[in-house]
Order: structure tokens, then C-alpha cells, then sequence
């Protein structure tokens, strides 16, 4: 997850987010209601999202916009009654795989401070205090810990080490390390590393993990040797 900086609200979420809230309890039917709530899902509310995240999970930080729509995400989910009225909040708003928001992950849950909240928003918080990254070159796994009780809570409940994304995130973390060393004497090497410290590329946050040079071998409990990537 990397920091993204909130661009200016859509005109659309202007002119009717007003209109859209007020029309949200007078509802009469279940279909009303759906129809009501569903104006989240302007196209022009969408498009704004996916120029903001550059077609990536708010979270995961996987390129979304090539194999699938994406999910526009409510950070504080529009299901829980104190979080009603943020249904059109442009603030609420998040680009997100379907994955990261899906019932098994992030769903509708919203663990509060007592619980190991509030979540990482990554337009909100600075994601880079609240977690370092791991890459264990024999087991070849780029792994992401919390290293903060939110941070702990975003990484489980978001399951950002899931199967599929480590195994995928992984080689790529792999390619980079390459990179990293071809560099010093390789200027395509080195532009290709810049690109992959870019906000539009996937994982951006370990490439620019490994650029800062914060790298150390460190025993880890349960893991072997690993390589530390810490910012
Ligand atoms: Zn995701």
C-alpha cells in the first residue's frame, strides 16, 4: 500500500450528493432503495477513482482496470448505520479489488480502535509507518507485516499475504531485486527500477522499499534469513 493523495472531488458528487443522501430514507420499496443507493456508481465517479489509483487496489496495490472493473469501496461501509450517511462521501471513497472487498476480506467490516483499528486508508494515513516488507530469497516470498496494532489488523483482515497475490507479487519483487543489482552498471536497468517506484506501478511499495536501500539480513521468528526491506 502506498500513500495517494485524494484528488478534488467529482462535480458530479457535487452537484448531488445532497439530493442523493436526502433520497437515501425516503425509499419505499427494497428496489427504491437499491436504485437510491447505487448512485455511488456514477461513471464519472468511477473514472475519477481509477485516474486517482492509476487502475490499482487502494489496498493490495494489484493493476485492477486490465483483467476486471474494480470495486468502488467504501472505507467506512455503507451498510453500518453510523456510516450511512458517507454513501456519497467523496472523503469514503477507494478503488479496490474484488478481492480486497470481498466477504471473505474487508467486506463490511470496520474494526474500531478497541478492535485494531481503524484500518490503513491509504489517502488518510502514511502507509509506509505502519508496515515493512519482508522477501525471503529462498523461499523467494515477498511478505508484507504490520509493524502497528492497525497495521496488523489491515494485513489479516485485508489478507494482504493471500496466496495468489504473495506467489504473484513475489516474482515480481524477484525481477526487481535483480534490477536493483544490474542497476549501478545498467541505465535501462536503473530506469526500469525508477519505473517501478512510479504510483502506477504494482507494488510500488516494495520497489521503493528496495531503492531506499533499507535492506538487512535479520532472523525473523518462524521465517528463515530473510532480506528486511524497511522504510
Ligand atoms: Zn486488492
Amino acid at each position: 500500500m502506498i500513500r495517494v493523495e485524494r484528488a478534488p472531488k467529482p462535480a458530479v458528487i457535487e452537484q448531488n450528493q445532497a439530493a442523493w443522501t436526502l433520497a437515501l430514507p425516503n425509499a419505499a420499496t427494497k428496489k427504491d432503495k437499491t436504485r437510491a443507493e447505487m448512485k455511488y456508481r456514477h461513471p464519472a465517479i468511477k473514472s475519477a477513482l481509477v485516474l486517482m489509483f492509476h487502475g490499482k487496489c487502494a489496498y493490495c496495490e494489484s493493476k485492477i482496470s486490465h483483467i476486471d472493473y474494480g470495486h468502488i469501496e467504501h472505507f467506512r461501509p455503507k451498510s453500518k448505520p453510523e456510516f450511512r450517511s458517507l454513501a456519497f462521501e467523496w472523503g469514503n471513497l477507494l478503488l479496490s479489488c474484488a478481492v480486497c472487498n470481498g466477504s471473505e476480506h474487508k467486506g463490511a467490516y470496520f474494526p474500531e480502535a478497541a478492535d485494531g483499528g481503524p484500518l490503513v486508508n491509504p489517502c488518510e494515513d502514511f502507509p509506509e509507518a505502519h508496515f515493512e516488507f519482508f522477501f525471503d530469497p529462498q523461499a523467494r516470498l515477498a511478505t508484507v507485516i504490520g509493524t502497528t496494532a492497525r497495521g496488523k489488523t489491515t494485513e489479516t483482515l485485508l489478507g494482504l499475504n493471500r496466496k495468489d497475490l504473495r506467489a504473484y507479487r513475489s516474482r515480481l519483487v524477484m525481477q526487481l531485486c535483480v534490477l536493483s543489482r544490474c542497476a549501478k552498471n545498467d541505465p535501462d536497468a536503473e530506469l526500469l527500477l525508477e519505473e517501478a517506484c512510479r504510483d502506477d506501478a504494482e507494488y510500488a511499495a516494495f520497489a521503493r522499499a528496495l531503492v531506499a536501500g533499507h535492506v538487512c539480513e535479520q532472523e525473523i521468528s518462524n521465517r528463515p534469513s530473510c532480506l528486511l526491506l524497511k522504510r
